[in-house]
């Protein structure tokens, strides 16, 4: 009796957890790609980039897109990425044009710039595949700056905050 009483709420509640759980993207939200392989479509930046998602861009130009971090772990957190279909750093230098190449490297400076950074300084960097703690398999580059940027503290937050 207890049993049959119980059994279905216990089954419930199961459910719901699964539900909340995997609906918020706690736990999808903090899987690893690879840095390497065939370039996937499915990535949150293609999907900006093809204007499916939204972000706050602060920066456009015919080879590079820079917009802001959705959780942003310092006063600027800006990415910064090819319009390329490159999934990170090892892709992108292997294989770009020089164009290309050249344009994102001077869009950091730019960005930079932009982001009122230059005088006081700041963080440049990307991660590559698992080991680097890649979330998002389309190359990009985090800039961070607006207070000193402590990269072992910055990564510890980051890893807080990205559930
Ligand atoms: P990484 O771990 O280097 O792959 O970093 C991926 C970054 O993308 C994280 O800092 C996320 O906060 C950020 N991010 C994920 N989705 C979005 C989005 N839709 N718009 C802006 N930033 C995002």
């Amino acid at each position: 009796m207890i049993n049959q009483l119980f059994t279905p709420m216990i089954n419930k509640l199961f459910l719901t957890f699964l539900l909340v759980t995997f609906s918020s993207g706690s736990l999808a939200n903090t899987e690893t790609v690879s840095g390497i392989g065939k370039y996937d479509d499915n990535n949150v930046f293609s999907k900006i980039l093809r204007g499916k998602l939204p972000a706050k861009i602060v920066f456009e130009d015919e080879f590079v897109l820079a917009f802001e971090d959705i959780h942003p772990i310092k006063p600027v957190h800006v990415l910064i990425i090819p319009k390329g279909k490159y999934r990170s750093l090892v892709d992108f230098s292997s294989k770009a044009s020089e164009q290309e190449i050249i344009a994102l490297v001077r869009a950091m400076g730019k960005v930079a710039k932009l982001m009122g950074l230059t005088e006081k300084g700041f963080s440049l960097m990307t991660n590559s595949g698992h080991n680097g703690g890649q979330m998002v398999a389309h190359l990009h580059f985090h800039l961070l700056g607006g207070e000193p940027v402590n990269w072992e503290e910055a990564l510890r937050e980051k890893n807080t905050t990205d559930n």
